[in-house]
């Protein structure tokens, strides 16, 4: 099995694959607008979430623009991908990650994007307070943000700190040949960063119908993984779906009795314009059934800040 080539290729390429790739890496042409579009899509059809969406999609508007700002990075080498792989850690080193200075320099773009942006008194609080914010302090904090360890005071820092952590990311990953990802062993954190799926995309390519991927929630890698499986303990029994009775069944809560996590699955058949970390964000009412019903979720959204506000 080859994994494809240089970042997701498009469904009319894919033509009659007989098997999927390991990995899918992101388009950095498209994947924060991707994003930004889905955001605002989304927000003219579920007014609860109307204000928060529309602070996701100029997020995402900020994400794209700041790419264009980044100075050179540094990818680790075939040889040391390949040695990190065999051992079951991330191509990219999760301590590289923060303590790279690209991504402030990512953050001070999004942070000056998003000042004319209508947002929440605390959201904008946040956004001064990164502002004056020096690097060591920002570095800390994003040690934290990757690891989903901020106290409640600092939750309105996260979407920007995140954000910034995503632009460095994605492009970290969009520069990697997916070939180099190797062995195809499929774990429960994304095999490129090591970051947890902030959702499961359905695919459908060429003559593959339906065919499973894990959506990284910082990177946007996808890789994959089959259906009807526990992505957090591999466990095959005790998987059931849970959707909103009445509400479009395209994104479901797949839930594992085994170890009591969730993760949501997303049919792009159903719902083509779906996005993982967007769709995740918009479907709340989802994540507030499963985990009353006592799921735990594997991870949250990075960008999730503001509880169902
Ligand atoms: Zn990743
Ligand atoms: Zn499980």
């Amino acid at each position: 099995m080859t994994a494809a080539k240089g970042g997701i290729v498009p469904q009319e390429e894919i033509g009659n694959v007989a098997t999927p790739p390991f990995v899918r890496l992101p388009s950095l042409t498209s994947a924060f607008q991707r994003r930004a579009t889905r955001a605002s899509q989304l927000a003219a059809q579920q007014k609860p979430l109307e204000g928060f969406l529309l602070f996701v999609s100029a997020l995402a508007r900020a994400q794209h623009a700041a790419l264009g700002k980044l100075p050179a990075g540094t990818l680790p080498g075939q040889q040391e991908i390949f040695e990190r792989r065999k051992r079951g850690a991330a191509a990219l080193a999760s301590d590289g990650l923060w303590s790279d200075p690209t991504w402030t320099v990512a953050l001070d773009a999004i942070l000056e994007s998003m000042a004319p942006v209508e947002k929440p008194e605390a959201a904008e609080a946040a956004r001064r307070r990164l502002v004056g914010m020096a690097v060591p302090e920002r570095q800390e904090l994003a040690r934290r943000v990757l690891d989903f360890d901020l106290s409640a005071e600092e939750r309105a820092l996260t979407p920007y700190v995140a954000a910034a952590l995503q632009v460095h990311a994605t492009r970290m990953a969009s520069l990697i040949d997916a070939q180099d990802i190797g062995p195809e062993e499929v774990t429960s954190l994304c095999p490129v960063c090591g970051s947890p799926p902030v959702a499961s995309l359905l695919h459908t390519m060429g003559n593959l119908q339906n065919t499973r991927f894990l959506s990284c929630g910082l990177c946007g890698s996808e890789w994959h993984c089959v259906r009807v499986k526990c992505s957090n303990c591999a466990s095959t029994k005790g998987i059931t779906y849970q959707v909103i009775e009445g509400q479009s069944d395209a994104v479901r809560a797949e839930t594992c009795d085994e170890c009591k996590t969730y993760l949501k699955i997303i049919s792009l058949e159903k719902e083509p314009d779906a996005e993982a970390v967007i769709d995740d964000l918009a479907t709340l009412g989802l994540d507030i059934l499963v985990s009353e019903a006592e799921w735990q979720r594997l991870a949250p959204n990075p960008l999730l800040t503001f509880g169902d506000a």
